[in-house]
């Protein structure tokens, strides 16, 4: 780490896109004090263009200048004639612009017209921009080697990603380069290339200022590099975990791992993974570099069929929510903490938030889990390890059925629950996503029939406080929030990937601030 507390030399470049010159020294500013260090002019995007503006904008910036006057033929703003883009990038370089970015199709001229005088302050990036795919290794190493031939200080080449394996061939061409270069996959798929760059020794990367403000399909913002993925803590030797799922963007899973690794000192970054198929992406990224994923919707079956290694719930419930590549042979490990999450929490309400006691205060109870999905199967099956008598309502009475039958257990429609009051004192769990943001004001089960449940749970934790939790209350229910699920399994889960006992206050804290943002 040097004296700034990096790990890496990747710069954090900000693109400003705006009309007018005095925008974009505004925001050049807020670059700066954001932690940029440096700034993407993209001149094609200012109004009436003149050189002049150029000479203000460079002599004004209070960081060092990349100027881009990209052309609508190689995806920007520019449909002018060439000459003038041209000449206003040769005025760039002559005004002391710390780069310059030409395409490729057109660097051999514009190297070879100022080879004589070019200004030794100004890096020429040579780029590529490809908004299809992303070619092979072989495809992309010759793509290197033309760009080199053309003189470039630095090579760029930007791809897209159809599919979240082709960071892969970015990456690996980013850890063998010889020359400076600067390697990153457009689109969502592509987020990982974006941040992991400064682990695979990328020149630099883009972070923009404001979500969705951005110079490039995918771009994350710069505080989210900063703050969110301890981006200047990357280095060659820092560990990849992340969470794989689709959708996976509204996870708040980095939001509890990335400050939890910084606090103990560990050398983890943990990012989004939007996986299409779960055996590829594996296969693709088998390095030892990615050790451990949480898994999310809809790859828990998938991912249980990748491990060599299975934990006998998470075989049972055929889910599997963890995967750690043990260090010691590389084989693939598959655990379900949803399960040890959820029951725990339920525990801990039971016992008033007091410790557990040996024999679990679920035995013997009547525990009604609504729903027979993922996390339906994992809390009936930790209610029946713990020895309570399980129910499961279900809108598709059939997976109930099957469910019930694993189970010793019963099995109802929706429609019955409400009317279901064997005894008092039972446990519900809602499993559905009914009462989920943004249907707020759906319930799985009317108010008056909370009466005779002494503990109700909901896995759904956005909002925090469902109208099933606030009726439960209303009618003198303990309630447990879906929050602490979500945070009980993620602990686990961080002593798997770690081997260190998880910062359990500062991750509780991380996911309240993260929900807390979401909901605004
Ligand atoms: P899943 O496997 O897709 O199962 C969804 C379940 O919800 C099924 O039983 C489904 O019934 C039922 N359902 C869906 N929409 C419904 C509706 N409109 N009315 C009645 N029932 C409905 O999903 P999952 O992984 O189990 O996740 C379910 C919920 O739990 C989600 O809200 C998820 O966010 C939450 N969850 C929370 C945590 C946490 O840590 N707090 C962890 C995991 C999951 P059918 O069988 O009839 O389709």
């Amino acid at each position: 780490m040097d004296k700034n507390g990096r790990r890496n030399l990747t710069l954090i470049c900000v693109p400003i896109m705006d009309e007018t010159v005095d925008q974009m020294l505004l925001q050049v500013k807020n670059a700066k004090e954001q932690g940029a260090d440096l700034v993407e002019l993209r001149i094609d995007f200012l109004k009436n263009f003149n050189e002049n503006d150029l000479e203000h904008l460079i002599k004004n910036s209070c960081l060092p200048t990349l100027v881009t006057f990209r052309p609508t033929w190689e995806g920007g703003q520019y449909d002018g004639d060439e000459s003038k883009r041209r000449s206003a990038l040769w005025r760039a370089m002559e005004l002391g612009a710390d780069y310059v970015d030409v395409e490729l199709k057109v660097a051999d001229e514009f190297l070879e017209s100022i080879s004589k005088n070019k200004p030794s302050k100004t890096a020429v990036i040579v780029s590529s921009h490809n908004y299809q795919s992303t070619p092979s290794v072989e495809e992309i190493g010759n793509l290197v080697s033309r760009i080199q031939a053309t003189g470039a200080d630095i090579v760029k080449i930007a791809t897209t990603a159809t599919d979240i394996t082709d960071c892969a061939r970015i990456l690996q061409v980013l850890a063998h380069s010889q020359v400076p270069i600067i390697g990153l996959v457009m689109g969502e798929k592509g987020l990982i290339s974006r941040i992991l760059c400064a682990k695979f020794g990328g020149y630099l990367t883009f972070g923009v200022l404001k979500q969705g403000a951005v110079s490039a399909p995918g771009q994350p913002t710069i505080r989210d590099l900063l703050d969110l993925y301890n981006f200047r803590l990357i280095g060659p030797d820092t560990k990849v975990f992340g969470i794989i799922g689709n959708p996976v963007g509204h996870s708040k899973s980095p939001h509890m791992y990335n400050p939890a690794f910084k606090s103990v000192g560990f050398d983890g970054v943990y990012v989004p993974l939007l996986v299409d198929n779960v055996p590829n992406f594996l296969r693709t990224y088998s390095s030892p570099d990615f050790v451990g994923y949480s898994v999310t919707l809809p790859h828990k079956m998938a991912a249980l069929e990748c491990c060599d290694e299975v934990d006998p719930i998470a075989k049972a419930i055929e889910a599997v929510n963890c995967l750690v590549k043990k260090p010691r042979d590389g084989k693939q490990a598959g655990y379900n903490f949803d399960y040890v999450g959820a029951i725990e929490a339920i525990e801990e309400g039971l016992q008033d938030g007091g410790s557990v006691a040996p024999v679990s205060p679920l035995a013997g109870k009547l525990f009604v889990v609504v729903g027979a999905g993922g996390a339906g199967k994992a809390l009936a099956y930790g209610g029946k390890a713990k020895g309570a008598r399980v129910v499961i309502a279900n809108r598709t009475l059939e997976s109930a059925v099957n469910l019930a039958s694993k189970l010793d257990g019963e099995a109802l429609s929706l429609d019955e629950l409400d009317n279901f009051a064997p005894e008092d004192g039972m446990i519900l769990v809602n499993t559905t996503s009914v009462g989920m943001k943004p249907k707020i004001n759906e319930t799985p089960i009317s108010k008056k029939a909370l009466r005779y449940y002494a503990l109700v749970f909901d896995a759904v934790y956005a909002p925090k406080l469902t109208r099933l939790l606030r009726e439960a209350q209303e009618e003198g229910a303990i309630i447990v929030y879906g929050t602490e699920m979500l945070a009980n399994q993620a602990f686990r889960q961080f002593e798997q990937f770690t081997g260190l006992p998880a910062p359990k206050e500062l991750m509780r804290e991380a996911l309240a601030k993260s929900i807390e943002k979401s909901a605004q």
